[in-house]
């Protein structure tokens, strides 16, 4: 399998220098030359497997440059109920990612009901875990092998930073140097990251907003001199390696969906909070691959970048100024940057194509477009939308007929479903979840007055020790300290 760039003036590379990379040399980003296939005999021979060897049958789909027993390895030490023990609502955390369902009924048709797929059992309690766990166990293997090292450098404003930090932290050869802005995360966010006291973790905070530490990323990873000597890496979600990461749990999703009738024939829909189109673009693979998903609904908050493109053909990327601040905060993005991907698949690869639409930082109008007016029924993937108050009338709804607490981005994704949902079809709704409600608590509260628990291990957590320097968005400051602290 080797992986191409979707504006196609870079040369194919195996997957391990895609892992490295991060973006391709021509600017784009890297996909599979073909999506692998599975067909329904494969996909039922895993029914009764594990999460870590489901894991290991897609990703070997993908990955030939790395001997299938050290896979599996790393595999299996990703993917342990240790590391994803915060199951709730009674769930096993040897599943990893359970399926809880809200309802389900039988019929004529077979089995059909509304579940939720639980993907933030993981150290920081949030989805990122799936892809980033993993990527730090493929990063140290590779690095070891090639006898490299790599300063992972980012800007977070939450959620991101804390998952990288978690998959990275202790790891050999790798250094972790995160900025963040000064007094803008929530107490538990930030006592997620600071009190992190790995010798190979630095957390920098910025005085400033995250716009100012990711301009201070940026003007660091620009200086091609001073980006080679110190070996700068990125773990963010262009990465392909995440996205691959991703489609195991749509896979593992509609095993546990279908269980009941134990067959791999009948279609299910997924509902996914999306930003950067990270998480639905994995469930685009997923269907790429023969995974009977009929519906990809795609959900948004107010900054409604994709649910605009998906209604009018329209792409849009906003000032930084015109992101609305909301309580689904990290799905608050001016563009997304893994839309190239599914771009590139729309105009059926043509690359050249590709690099006209994203020439401009402005955007494209692909509304008279054959391939976009075709795009519902090659790709079904309607939007939508939602406000704050759809998202605390979910969060009560779900509480009070179920007893289960969601979280915002959850409720995002339980607002699309909703909306998209048509009792008659049958069809089952997956919602995935991807945060714990209780790193979103004040939502919650407003919604129900119910305080979200605190998963056990992670009380008092704020009261840790923590370790953090606070600097000037001052991308000198951050290269001397770099210098100073580097692998
Ligand atoms: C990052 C994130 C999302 C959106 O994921 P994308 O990869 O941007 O699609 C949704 N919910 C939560 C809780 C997140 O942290």
């Amino acid at each position: 399998m080797r992986y191409i760039s979707t504006r196609g003036l870079a040369p194919a590379v195996p997957f391990c220098d895609v892992l490295l990379a991060g973006l391709a040399p021509d600017g784009g980003l890297y996909v599979p030359e073909t999506y692998p296939k599975m067909t329904t005999k494969e996909l039922a021979a895993l029914r009764y497997a594990s999460y870590s060897e489901v894991a290991f049958k897609v990703l070997s789909r993908f990955i030939d440059d790395i001997p299938p027993a050290d896979l599996l390895a790393i595999c299996d030490k990703t993917y342990t109920a240790e590391n994803f023990k915060h199951s709730r609502n009674g769930a096993d955390p040897k599943q990893i990612v359970p399926l809880t369902w809200l309802w389900e009924t039988t019929s004529r048709l077979g089995n059909h009901g509304l579940g939720i797929l639980e993907l933030s059992n993981g150290p920081t309690l949030a989805f990122k875990d799936l892809g980033l766990q993993l990527l730090g166990n493929l990063f140290e293997y590779v690095l070891a092998k090639r006898d490299e090292t790599l300063n992972v450098l980012g800007a977070t404003s939450g959620d991101t930073g804390s998952a990288a930090e978690y998959a990275l932290r202790g790891k050999k050869g790798i250094n972790v140097f995160m900025l963040s802005p000064e007094g803008k995360m929530s107490p538990f966010q930030r006592a997620q990251m600071y009190s992190l006291l790995d010798s190979n973790i630095y957390n920098i905070a910025v005085r400033g907003m995250f716009d100012d530490a990711q301009d201070v990323v940026k003007a660091v990873s620009n200086d091609a001199e001073f980006k080679a000597e110190f070996k700068i890496g990125a773990v963010n979600s262009i990465n392909l390696a995440r996205i691959i990461a991703q489609v195991v749990y749509y896979v593992w999703g509609y095993l546990r969906a279908t269980d009941r009738e134990n067959s791999c024939e009948k279609p299910i829909d997924f509902a996914v909070p999306t930003g950067n189109f990270g998480n639905i673009c994995a469930g685009h693979v997923a269907r790429e691959m023969g995974i009977p998903i009929r519906m990809l609904i795609l959900a948004t908050n107010e900054n409604d970048v994709l649910h605009e493109f998906f209604r009018t053909g329209v792409y849009r990327p906003r000032k930084a100024a015109d992101v609305s601040i909301t309580s689904s905060p990290s799905m608050d993005i001016s563009k997304a940057s893994n839309f190239e991907r599914f771009i590139y698949d729309l105009v059926a690869s043509d690359s050249k194509r590709v690099r006209e639409l994203f020439s401009s930082s402005d955007g494209f109008n692909l509304s008279g477009d054959a391939h976009f007016r075709s795009l519902q029924k090659r790709y079904p993937m309607p939007s939508h939308a939602s406000t704050h108050l759809n998202r605390l009338s979910m969060i009560r709804t779900t509480w009070e007929k179920y007893c289960i607490l969601i979280d915002p981005h959850t409720a995002d994704a339980m607002a699309a479903a909703s909306y998209h949902f048509r009792p008659n079809e049958e069809v089952s709704m997956i919602v995935l979840e991807t945060a714990q409600p209780c790193k979103f608590d004040e939502t919650i509260l407003e919604a129900t007055r119910v305080a979200p628990k605190i998963p056990q291990g992670l009380v008092g957590i704020e009261d840790l020790p923590q370790r953090v320097v606070v600097m000037n968005p001052d991308p000198g400051e951050v290269k001397q300290f770099i210098r100073d602290h580097c692998a």
